[in-house]
């Protein structure tokens, strides 16, 4: 049990030097430069990160595949493999408090989600994939008689990763465990604006046994590291989650560079359908609320399209206001804290700007829709919510990653099912429906990797998720995920 104190205490720790970790050592910029970093929580600055440059990403690559080809990772026994991938989830449980609180020292995640979904989470999925190391296995092909057709599973080599600043731990725990497991080496590239918890992981990848070179970050812009990363030839695979516009980049990367694999998660304006068949719709309204204004809405998944049936659309409306007005937002670091800060002044501008163009599209203001604590320092908005949202509007349209969430009213479930697929996204959706003919038949129509039903949010690490349309290209989590960081290999021989 986490108490107040203790997270206190670490409130004003020392953040990780301005440094990349490559291999094995800390090092500076090529340049010696540096950028500033600011806390989302009252503006203050907190500690420094390298400003990475193209030389920094040709070192880190050039690490990664030394490590690969010696084989010091790439070539030891699954088991020896596994038994370091479990020192690490242990490593990370041991310093939870530790890293939950930098994380939300840097993003602005509240405490007591990021407990769970930051550190709570990478451990379970370091732990996860360690068990894959002895148990993922090749194939023996059905040939005729006088052959043999094996099939080899390998690791691709080097893996390149580049991941957002919502969930840095989780995310880049998705990308790194399966990649580590499987042998590969890594290059990670956080965001600018949540480098420092991943910096920490890395370091104590490294006290659990991991080979120097194995796994390296670069921190940096997204426009000189990431791209350097993109454009390498030496990369063999990338793994991104971030916007589309930034997954469309790296697409061009690989056609200009070495064709290397890319697989893009990204965003999402996730359904949200509410039946009048719900007998509990205050439970809908407040799991409802949850799963657009934890985190303050910079969630991928964030359910930021609710459709309700219009029998019941006013209630559930009273209902979401009342749930939406009781969220506590403000300092992250508070356990009692519900909604976190937006993690950075050009994030918050843009969501200041999309509140005002939907205004400007005549949706119908419910609550929110402002900037508050401002006093603080810190970048903060009301949770938001607009009724009578036009499903072509832009609010219905793009995501705003951020605490708002456009409310549509529909008449029967082709209408739903009309409004859930009306978008170029295909990330999440929920149902809530006490029908279970209906709710299968939803779970079948919607466009979507994943369908909550009569709840939102929490899928584990053993299923996946994926994106469809315009959402992404691959999968994470799950056994599903090895297929991105493996090739496969045929051996076709003679039997005489
Ligand atoms: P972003 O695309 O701006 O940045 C993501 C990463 O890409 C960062 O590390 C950034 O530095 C880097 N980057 C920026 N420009 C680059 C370039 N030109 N070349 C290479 N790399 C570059 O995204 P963000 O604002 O950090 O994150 C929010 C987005 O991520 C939202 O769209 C959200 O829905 C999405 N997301 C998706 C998932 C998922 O699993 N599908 C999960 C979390 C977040």
């Amino acid at each position: 049990m986490v108490e107040q104190s203790d997270v206190d205490a670490l409130r004003t720790a020392s953040p990780p030097s301005p440094q990349h970790l490559i291999d094995g050592q800390k090092i500076d910029a090529s340049d010696g430069a540096v950028m500033a970093n600011t806390s989302p929580i009252d503006g203050q600055a907190l500690g420094a990160l390298a400003r990475g440059t193209s030389e920094d990403v040709d070192r880190a690559v050039a690490a990664a595949r030394r490590a690969f080809d010696d084989g010091r990772w790439s070539g030891l026994a699954p088991a020896a493999r596994k038994k370091v991938m479990h020192r690490i989830a242990d490593l990370i449980e041991q310093h939870m408090l530790e890293l939950a609180v930098l994380g939300v020292r840097d993003n602005g995640t509240e405490i007591s989600m990021a407990l769970r979904a930051e550190p709570g989470s990478a451990a379970g999925t370091f732990r996860y994939y360690a068990e894959t190391c002895d148990k993922i296995n090749g194939d023996i092909a059905p040939t005729p008689p006088g052959t043999l057709g094996l099939i080899h599973r390998e690791p691709v080599g080097v893996v390149g990763a580049i991941v957002p600043w919502n969930f840095p731990l989780m995310i880049a725990a998705w990308k790194l465990a399966p990649a580590l497991a499987m042998g590969n080496s890594v290059v990670i590239k956080p965001a600018e604006v949540a480098s420092m918890s991943i910096l920490r992981l890395v370091e104590l990848c490294h006290e659990a046994g991991l080979p120097d070179g194995v796994l390296n970050v670069v921190t940096g812009e997204g426009a000189v590291v990431g791209e350097a990363l993109g454009l390498h030839g030496d990369v063999d695979v990338l793994l991104f989650t971030g916007s589309g516009g930034v997954g469309r980049r790296l697409l061009e990367y690989s056609a200009r560079s070495n064709l290397k694999r890319v697989y893009l998660e990204l965003g999402g304006k996730s359904p949200n359908v509410v039946f009048e068949d719900f007998a509990n719709l205050g439970k809908a309204a407040k799991v409802s609320a949850g799963g657009i204004f934890r985190d303050s809405g910079q969630v991928c998944v964030a359910g930021s399209r609710l459709l309700v049936q219009r029998s019941v659309y006013e209630p559930f409306l009273d209902a979401l206001k009342a749930e939406a007005e009781a969220m506590v937002v403000g300092d992250p670091l508070d356990l009692r804290t519900t909604a976190g800060a937006i993690a950075s002044q050009t994030q918050c501008a843009s969501i200041l700007t999309r509140i005002e163009r939907a205004r400007t599209e005549g949706a119908r203001l419910v609550t929110g829709g402002a900037r508050i604590l401002e006093s603080s320092g810190g970048t903060f908005i009301a949770p938001t919510i607009f009724a009578d949202v036009d499903p072509q509007s832009n609010m219905a349209q793009e995501e705003v990653f951020g605490p708002v969430v456009g409310v549509t009213p529909f008449d029967d479930e082709a209408h739903a099912i009309e409004l859930a697929n009306s978008t170029v996204y295909g990330l999440a959706a929920g149902v809530w429906t006490d029908n279970l003919n209906r709710a299968h038949r939803m779970v079948r129509a919607i466009k979507a990797g994943v369908v909550h039903v009569n709840t939102y949010g929490g899928p584990d690490v053993t299923v996946p998720l994926t994106g469809h349309g315009q959402s992404g290209n691959g999968s994470d989590k799950s056994l599903y995920a090895i297929e991105k960081i493996t090739k496969l290999k045929t051996a076709w021989i003679a039997l005489d």
